[in-house]
């Protein structure tokens, strides 16, 4: 049986990496999700027949709980909650690795030094991700202020914190640990998470969540240790490899050191020195917005949150078809971080159709926006912003921008004078070459069209 139970971990694993492999392009990415979720099942499926198992009831109870609740909630969340979704997933993932070593810690029955630390470590993470996630959840979905929360010698209480868990996780160490000892480890833990998400912004949430997932995969992977659990080893350095990876590319993406979003508070949104904001914010009429494109050689669209909002893509896909076919050259410029989550933009342009050929990274279509006509900004607010390259007190300063002002013309969809999701203004809109389209994404892409359609 023994061998079997390590055969089916086995498969579990090999799916496992099937399914991240599949999961790396988008036309194989909703299977690389099934494979995934086979692994999963399999592998509850075989830990549930391992012998000696006790209150298999409750267990079941609580597998039946979790997965009607992920089902309900999976199924209705829209698009646009989705990171949220994901974090408040991954801080459970993180809450369950903290949980296994309480109990591991509680039980008392692990020997040697090694297995304890092993717990402890995961214990610590897992705790700290699950925490820190559920702020993340907060500030997504805007129970808590998306804005840096500081206060004074912040730097110090959050160093503080983070040492009084290590020495606390240290007294565990020596076996038979005092019961005391165990919760004030996690409560501190616990706080430490809290204490460390509050003062990073909204801008940086990209960061965060990926750090969370690679935080909440590494305290699986050493629970999986202290367990003696294969798949739990694998599945949990899977996902802390890919989370890091995602870190460093999220944390490139903004052009920050990962310490100095972790250490926050490096510019804080309306400080003092913040750049007055000059010129006025001119409206044009489809009408016009219509011919300035019909007449265009060169159309780069920027795509933004705004855009997944109004679930605009499909109207941007017949936009780009009507231009196209009028001989005007359409290209997108996806910056990294624009959207909610990760590859957001990329994910709906292709399940609307856009060849993948026409969507550019940023790299790859900043030199371009000096020779397109028209920039068409369809509700994307920070991505654009040239606050970043220029206002240092801006809590966006340093990331990358898209050059849409470079652009001989900028259009920008959006519904009013609604900020990003950094709380900033934007000098973009006020600049000379821009004008506002005001009005849902959708709506004004469809009224778009058909003036095209107008003009033949
Ligand atoms: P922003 O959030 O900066 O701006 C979105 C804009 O869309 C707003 O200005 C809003 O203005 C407009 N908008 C909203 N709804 C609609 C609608 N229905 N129709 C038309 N316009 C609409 O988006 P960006 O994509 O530019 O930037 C993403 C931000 O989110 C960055 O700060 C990034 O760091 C952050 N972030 C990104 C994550 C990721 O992984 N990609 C995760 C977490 C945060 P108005 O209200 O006037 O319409």
């Amino acid at each position: 049986m023994e061998h079997l139970i390590q055969a089916a971990y086995f498969l579990t694993v090999f799916l496992f990496v099937l399914g991240l492999k599949r999961m790396s392009s988008p036309a194989t990415a909703r299977s690389g999700i099934k494979w995934a979720g086979v692994a999963m099942g399999l592998a509850i499926v075989v830990t549930m027949l391992t012998p000696g198992l006790h209150n298999i009831g409750l267990m079941l109870l609580a597998i039946l709980i979790g997965a009607g609740v992920a089902w309900y909630t999976g199924g209705k969340v829209a698009m646009t909650d989705m990171p949220q979704m994901v974090a408040i997933y991954n801080g459970m993932g993180g809450g369950a690795a903290a949980a296994i070593a309480a109990v591991e810690l509680l039980r008392g029955e692990m020997d040697q030094t090694g297995m304890i630390l092993l717990s402890v470590i995961g214990g610590l993470i897992g705790a700290v991700a699950f925490r820190g996630s559920m702020i993340a959840f907060g500030k997504l979905q805007g129970l808590i202020s998306g804005r840096p929360i500081t206060f004074p010698a912040q730097h110090v209480l959050n160093l503080v914190v983070l040492v009084v868990s290590l020495l606390l996780g240290a007294t565990l160490l020596g076996g038979d640990p005092i019961t005391l000892m165990i919760v004030l480890f996690f409560v501190a833990a616990l706080a430490y998470g809290i204490l460390m998400t509050l003062p990073i912004g909204g801008a940086d949430m990209p960061v965060v969540i990926s750090l969370y997932n690679a935080l909440t995969g590494m305290a699986v992977a050493f629970e999986g240790f202290a367990l003696g659990n294969a798949a739990m080893i694998v599945a949990g350095t899977v996902v802390g490899a890919a989370g890091t990876l995602l870190t460093q590319l999220m944390a490139k993406a903004m052009n920050r050191p990962i310490s100095n979003v972790l250490f926050g508070g490096f510019g804080k949104p309306g400080a003092a020195g913040a750049e007055e904001i000059k010129g006025s914010l001119k409206a044009i009429e489809t009408e016009d917005a219509a011919v300035m494109m019909r007449y265009a050689s060169k159309v780069i669209i920027v795509p933004g949150y705004g855009m997944a909002v109004a679930q605009a893509q499909h109207k941007i896909r017949e936009l780009m078809d009507l231009l196209e076919g009028l001989g005007v050259e359409v290209k997108f410029a996806i910056h990294p971080v624009a959207g909610r989550m990760p590859g957001h933009m990329n994910v709906l342009l292709a399940e609307a159709g856009v060849p993948y050929d026409r969507l550019f990274d940023l790299e790859d279509i900043n030199a371009e926006f000096g020779s397109a006509n028209v920039g068409l900004v369809i509700g994307a607010n920070d991505v654009v912003n040239p606050a970043a390259r220029t206002d240092t007190s801006s809590p966006i300063y340093g990331m990358p921008i898209l050059n849409v002002d470079k652009a001989e013309n900028v259009l920008v969809i959006k519904r009013g004078q609604g900020t990003g999701f950094a709380g900033i203004e934007n000098q973009l809109f006020y600049k000379d070459n821009a004008r506002m389209l005001y009005g849902d994404a959708q709506g004004v892409v469809s009224a778009l069209i058909q003036q095209l359609k107008q003009l033949g």
